[in-house]
């Protein structure tokens, strides 16, 4: 049943050569991608990630009754930490420090104006906290539009402190206008679970309606951007970064090493990853699901672990090969397929859950 070291390897070329940078053998001997979300680790498998979640973006817009819904395009930000030198991408603009910026100014991006009294320790608060905030917003709304759904991508700043950008769906008979759904979602407020304190969104918050037309692929094409961004790792290598910027975030890092992740964490003995990442712990997109009563954000029940089987199932309907014996799975091309198939099937069965 073993494979021999040369099956194995050239399974392992298999894997290689559709794109995975370095492939991980389970097991029971399969060679599969590595399955990383970090484009500086692993380019294609990262873009599968991207690519399954814009999928699982799209369904929620275009493949169910998309005239009985409106839909709106939410973004949140996180409170002032200190202030920050404001550089455009295009253009110029005045700074608070007194100069006028442009692009040429990309090493002052996101740094303080005043890295001596900058609120380090509560910003890896904010972030740490973000997902307790994110659930009492989305329980806010539903508590008001009852039929609401969405897909949620966290992305970071260039402060280094998380914002959200959410799809937001509600059935047209009871739907806000997108001022009101705005001014519910941000001052909606929670408690930290670890430490007590009230954690809040910033003042700086938009809500846009679109429609599920054109509009709305602009709009998914926007936010799959936003999935680009945050797949990038959160501290890049210090020899690319300019001085300021790494600066800022060392002392980012350092705060999160320091601060405690549950109410009984001791930081400088705890693995916690929520150490690392400037005190985030949330998944950096999210999905509301389907359950008993609700269709969740996607029309056709489209998950992670969907895809992943579907992908499996297709490939293993490949490799039915003559030895029997290991197979390889993942590849992002067919996914898109099989997903429409299903999506056919689903509808055929009536829209019930797989
Ligand atoms: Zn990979
Ligand atoms: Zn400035
Ligand atoms: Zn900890």
């Amino acid at each position: 049943m073993r494979a021999t070291p040369n099956e194995s390897s050239a399974e392992r070329d298999a894997v290689l050569a559709r794109g995975c940078s370095s492939p991980i053998k389970t097991a029971i001997g399969v060679w599969m991608r590595c399955g990383s979300r970090i484009k500086s680790r692993c380019p294609s498998c990262a873009e599968l990630y991207r690519n399954d979640w814009a999928a699982i973006a799209r369904s929620g817009v275009f493949d169910g009754p998309v005239e009985q819904y409106r839909f709106y395009l939410l973004t949140l930000t996180a409170p002032s930490f200190g202030g920050v030198h404001r550089v455009p991408r295009v253009g110029d603009a005045m700074c608070r420090c007194g100069r006028l910026h442009n692009a040429g100014d990309s090493g002052l991006r996101g740094v303080p104006l005043d890295p001596g009294r900058y609120d380090y320790a509560g910003q890896v608060a904010w972030n740490r906290d973000a997902g307790v905030l994110w659930d009492r917003t989305r329980r806010r709304m539903r508590d008001r539009w009852d039929s609401l759904e969405y897909f949620i991508v966290r992305e970071w700043q260039d402060r280094g402190v998380l914002h959200v950008h959410a799809l937001v769906r509600i059935a047209r008979i009871e739907a806000p206008s997108s001022d009101s759904l705005r001014d519910a979602a941000r001052t909606a407020t929670a408690v930290s679970k670890v430490d007590g304190t009230i954690v809040e969104w910033g003042a700086q918050a938009d809500c846009k309606a679109f429609r599920a037309d054109g509009d709305g692929a602009k709009t998914i094409w926007y936010l799959s951007k936003a999935l680009n961004y945050v797949l990038k790792d959160v501290a890049t290598d210090a020899s690319e970064v300019p001085v300021a910027v790494w600066r800022h975030q060392v002392a980012l890092g350092q705060a999160a090493r320091q601060t405690r992740c549950t109410t009984d964490c001791e930081p400088q003995n705890c693995s916690s990853l929520v150490h690392q990442r400037y005190g985030s712990r949330s998944q950096v997109v999210s999905a509301s699901r389907r359950t008993s009563k609700r269709t969740g954000w996607s029309f056709t029940g489209l998950t992670r672990t969907l895809q992943r089987q579907l992908r499996r199932a297709w490939w293993e309907s490949q490799q039915v090969d003559e030895a029997g014996a290991s197979v390889v799975v993942d590849s992002p091309a067919p996914l898109e397929n099989l997903a429409a198939r299903f999506r056919r099937e689903l509808v055929a069965r009536d829209g019930s859950a797989p």
